[in-house]
């Protein structure tokens, strides 16, 4: 039987190899990200939308990535997670 050699990870969400699984291989946050409403990123927006909140797929978009943040840490969306680990396989 062959051995998988990639393996989704729950915690980062991307393929591992499986063999460089070691402590500290992964980082990743352990909360979800929350609209930053402060931040200037959102100010032509909220005039726009009359204070409607932006729909989640603005998350995706590198144009309001500042306008994000984690709210476990209050990191921005691409900096490093606060969690070091290791990889863990999705079942
Ligand atoms: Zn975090
Ligand atoms: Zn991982």
């Amino acid at each position: 039987m062959m051995r998988k050699a990639f393996e989704y990870c729950r915690n980062c969400h991307e393929y591992y190899d499986v063999d460089l699984n070691a402590l500290g291989v992964c980082r990743y946050h352990s909360d979800n990200p929350e609209l930053d409403d402060d931040s200037e990123v959102w100010a032509e927006f909220f005039d726009k939308s009359c204070g409607m909140p932006p729909p989640d797929s603005f998350m995706e978009d590198p144009d309001f990535e500042e306008g994000y943040r984690m709210s476990c840490c209050d990191r921005r969306l691409n900096e490093p997670g606060c969690v070091v680990s290791r990889h863990k396989p999705s079942l």
